[in-house]
């Protein structure tokens, strides 16, 4: 991988996000795009780096303690994006600027317990599973709004908006909808005490476009940055 290929990447999907804001009338200024550099080296971290990008995303705790100790914990912005065991709720915290993946009431709680026990708060999002698969993870949207309400009342925790995940269909109308729904749970959100709703996280190299034309502010890109993934 060279640092010329990614930053050539980069340039391609910022026109691509543009276009997308163009259609939807928003401002590319509103999208921040989170690198997610799961199974790649820490040369990946350097090569968005240097094209110009503040934010990397990796799925998992052990990976991103690696990548953090090779490229600095204050070089970028670090995002973990994937499923926490609250065994691993501390060290997530001392990891990461923002955890997009709290798919419970229960790691929430973890979360804020262990914070507050270091006079922190956190940045996250909670995960939310509008699409009816169940692998997906995440609060259902029954009830979600009760569970959005009580990860909002522990106070480690700031709770900046929903990350979703669209099905992995090439059915545009689905992922669309999908998005759409967890858009539409944001704003029932933002009636509950101390949600922020800022951030919708939901796109990916796949459905990033229909994620800003539905009202994402942050995508999480992988394969259209760095190719596709080995097996
Ligand atoms: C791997 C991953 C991504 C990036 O996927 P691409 O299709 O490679 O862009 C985004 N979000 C999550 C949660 C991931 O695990």
């Amino acid at each position: 991988m060279t640092y010329l290929s990614v930053s050539s990447r980069v340039a391609a999907v910022r026109e691509r996000i543009a276009a997308a804001c163009q259609r939807s009338g928003r401002s590319p200024s509103e999208v921040t795009i989170v690198a997610v550099t799961k199974t790649h080296p820490a040369d990946a971290v350097e090569a968005v780096r240097a094209a110009g990008l503040t934010d990397v995303g990796e799925n998992r705790i052990q990976e991103l303690e690696g990548k953090v100790s090779t490229i600095g914990r204050q070089a970028v912005r670090w995002h973990l994006i994937g499923h926490l065991q609250r065994n691993k709720a501390k060290k997530a915290l001392e990891l990461a600027d923002m955890i997009h993946s709290v798919d419970s009431v229960r790691l929430a709680r973890k979360l804020s317990d262990e914070a507050a026990a270091s006079d922190r708060v956190i940045d996250v999002l909670v995960q939310v599973s509008v699409s009816g698969e169940e692998t997906k993870g995440g609060l259902v949207e029954e009830g979600a709004i009760d569970g959005i309400a009580e990860i909002c009342s522990f106070p480690g925790l700031r709770v900046s908006g929903l990350m979703t995940m669209a099905p992995y269909t090439d059915d545009e109308s689905l992922i669309r909808t999908t998005f759409r729904a967890t858009r539409q749970l944001l704003d029932r959100a933002a009636s509950v005490d101390g949600f922020e709703g800022r951030h919708l996280s939901m796109g990916m190299s796949n459905d990033f476009e229909v994620g800003i034309e539905e009202g994402s502010t942050i995508v999480r890109l992988g394969t259209v940055l760095f190719g596709e993934r080995g097996a």
